[in-house]
């Protein structure tokens, strides 16, 4: 699933981005932002735990 910035949250949890691959933690309700790392505006993965469970 991917989600892009600009769009609501539709649950709290961390969003990875497509293009460096870092988290952004995100609350549900609150727009998504830009990725702090590389200003990418497209989240490839979103994780709902934010523990790394790999
Ligand atoms: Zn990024």
């Amino acid at each position: 699933m991917s989600a892009h910035s600009g769009e609501s949250a539709r649950e709290t949890g961390d969003f990875r981005c497509s293009r460096c691959h870092q988290q952004t933690h995100v609350t549900r309700g609150d727009k998504i932002p830009k990725c702090p790392h590389c200003s990418n505006d497209e989240f490839d993965t979103r994780y709902h735990e934010p523990e790394n469970r790999s």
